[in-house]
């Protein structure tokens, strides 16, 4: 349930409507949204109309939209306008230029990493990323560096000045990881990890939730909520291919989740086209549709030397690549600019 109040509602009236929610044992969440104040109860799905019968007769409540949105505080219901996430020096978000991040799928040496983070750095992009805790589909295939690997991240990005993005993939490692990245991601494999979400959002960095491989947009959404829910307001949606029937990609680009979300949603939106292609040719193309499609940034995956990387070679862009990618897209990009 959540309630639009008047603009003049004094303390007293606010102060009475949250005291009433409480007593119906629900929480109580108050957020500003397109001109006005909401205040949202929360806890139960089940509906209390007595709570709702007593809440109509005061004036200070203008309207109550009992069927509330089921991700009120991901939705663009009570929020119209587009949330901007900010990282450092950079916006992200819709109506600022695409945010690039790119950078290796995993850590895997200081060389490595240092020599990832220049391309990145002297080629367009805004953040650096690299796994240093990969969630690996085989329990024998590299698993990351851990807390080294965060270390080495945290030392190339600073080196050239980017903030850096990493996965976390359980609740006890988000304190730590946060400790070395400006921006927490959240992997498709975890992205109805529950307590994780819980976990990231009492974090006090942005997160990228990037969409599980077989999750609905009203699962992603759902997903959102929980870490707005647990108090983290910088939450960044990210397609990244979905399960389909065709084995001739790795997963299935869902090119319409951009503009749908954007329905949905003010987050801000980012686009994988890496993960989704599966191998290099395919993400240049991939990356330039999303941005027509209207995504807010690209996650890339680019690597020194992709024949050696120990996860996700064959996707990896090589430098080249990655700088002919940014010089081909549109100049807004901040790249040399073909468009
Ligand atoms: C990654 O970004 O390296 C990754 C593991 O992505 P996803 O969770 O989308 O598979
Ligand atoms: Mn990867």
């Amino acid at each position: 349930m959540i309630a639009r109040l008047k603009t003049d509602c004094s303390i007293r009236e606010r102060a009475e409507i949250v005291t009433l929610i409480e007593k119906a044992g629900l929480r109580v969440r108050i957020d500003r949204g397109g001109g006005s104040e909401w205040i949202g109860a929360f806890g139960s799905d089940a509906p209390r109309n007595e709570l709702l019968d007593t809440l109509r007769t005061l004036p200070a409540v203008l309207e109550i939209a009992r069927d509330a949105s089921p991700y009120p505080l991901a939705s663009r219901d009570y929020f119209p306008q587009s949330t901007r996430v900010r990282v450092g020096e950079v916006e992200i978000g819709e109506g600022t230029p695409p945010t690039l991040i790119a950078g290796p799928c995993a850590v895997e040496s200081r060389a490595q990493m240092r020599a990832a983070a220049r391309t990145v750095a002297e080629n367009g992009g805004h953040l650096l990323r690299g796994g240093a805790f990969k969630p690996r589909t085989s329990p024998y295939s590299f698993q990351g560096l851990g807390e080294a690997g965060l270390e080495l991240l945290a030392e190339a990005g600073r080196e050239v000045g980017l903030p850096v993005v990493t996965e976390v993939v359980a609740p006890e490692d988000v304190e730590l990881v946060a400790s070395y990245a400006d921006v927490l991601q959240i992997g498709a494999r975890n992205m109805q990890n529950f307590r994780l979400l819980q976990a990231a959002g009492r974090a006090t960095r942005p997160v990228i939730l990037k969409r599980g491989h077989a999750a609905t947009l009203d699962e992603l959404m759902h997903a959102a909520e929980y870490v707005l829910d647990a108090g983290n307001p910088d939450v960044i949606l990210c397609e990244r291919g979905i399960r389909s029937f065709d084995p001739a990609t790795r997963a299935t680009l869902d090119l319409a989740a951009v503009p749908v979300l954007r329905e949905l949603t003010h987050l801000p939106l980012l686009v994988d086209p890496s993960h989704a292609a599966g191998r290099r040719a395919l993400v240049p193309p991939l990356a330039r549709a999303a941005l027509a499609v209207g995504a807010d940034g690209l996650l890339v995956e680019v690597h020194p030397d992709p024949a050696s990387a120990l996860s996700d070679g064959p996707q990896a862009l090589t430098p080249d690549d990655w700088k002919a990618l940014v010089a081909s897209l549109p100049a807004l990009v901040g790249g040399s600019g073909a468009g």
